[in-house]
């Protein structure tokens, strides 16, 4: 076994809103110097760092808007968000919850932030991660899986060091809920101060850290809250010492090596589909759902 190797340690760039609901850190595609495949299957990463929202009636966040060839996955770990899509599904996703959902041939969706938490305000930090689609599965039929933070898988620390909450792939034997289209480890990391840990994760993986909370050494460097940790894909070791308790999220896949042709909310191969998608959309082909 050998260290993966760090590429680089990312500060979180300046914020934008995505609706009135969601301001985020736009870690990837990232600045034009991680490029869209950089972390293939892991397409774009918006990371909505601890802000707090003040008490409202009216709930904030994205109105009804498409997607087609890939899947959400989104993370609560503050608050909580109200999703409805025009496939029928509808859920709350509630603190340490996951939503997966696979958008693949097309729906519509709308994103809020659930309506007692806006009544009430507090603390909001959540991240959503899209995941690509290999071309044979864009155009299956769309799915959700709502994975409760009860049934992740957990891997349990010894004395009581803390937990490894598995979303989707296997952490030593303990196996994440999440059913993916090609290989991908997701985890949370929640451990205590001073607890150390090493992750073994292919070298031919795309992988990075996220640290959501508190601070850790990773392979001798300091890896601050919020920032994003890039490793090359040359060893299968990371080594992870947290320096406070700290919450570490984990995204390791194996590429698709396939073109990729991305526009807003579509992520196809070509651009005759998207230019499909944008005339199936304008046709009504997406489904209905209400504002
Ligand atoms: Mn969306």
């Amino acid at each position: 076994m050998t260290i993966k190797s760090i590429e680089r340690i990312i500060a979180p760039p300046p914020p934008h809103m995505v609706g009135d609901g969601f301001r985020v850190h736009g870690f990837l595609p990232g600045d034009g110097r991680l490029g869209k495949h950089r972390m293939s299957p892991f397409f774009m990463l918006d990371y909505a760092s601890l802000v707090e929202f003040s008490p409202t009636d009216t709930p904030r966040g994205v109105g009804v808007h498409p997607h087609r060839g890939f899947e959400t996955v989104t993370i609560a770990y503050k608050g909580r968000i109200a999703h409805h899509d025009s496939a029928g599904h509808h859920g709350i996703i509630g603190e340490g919850d996951v939503q997966w959902m696979t958008a693949a041939s097309g729906l519509l969706h709308k994103e809020y932030h659930e309506e007692s938490f806006s009544k009430q305000g507090g603390p909001f930090q959540m991240v959503q991660i899209w995941v690509n689609l290999p071309a044979k599965h864009k155009m299956d039929p769309p799915a959700y899986q709502e994975i409760t933070h009860e049934n992740m898988g957990k891997h349990r620390l010894p004395n009581e060091q803390g937990v490894v909450e598995v979303i989707a792939g296997n952490f030593q034997g303990t196996k994440g809920p999440a059913h993916t289209f090609t290989p991908i480890e997701m985890y949370n990391l929640k451990l205590k101060a001073g607890t150390n840990l090493t992750l073994n994760l292919p070298a031919a993986y795309n992988t990075a850290l996220l640290i959501i909370e508190g601070s850790a050494i990773v392979n001798s460097e300091k890896a601050p809250a919020d920032h994003f940790i890039l490793f090359q894909q040359d060893g299968e070791q990371i080594q992870i010492s947290a320096e406070q308790d700290a919450v570490i999220l984990v995204l390791s896949g194996e590429p698709i090596n396939e073109p990729i042709a991305a526009y807003g909310p579509f992520l196809m191969n070509q651009w005759s589909e998207i230019e499909q998608a944008i005339q199936d959309f304008n046709t009504g082909k997406f489904g209905v759902l209400e504002d």
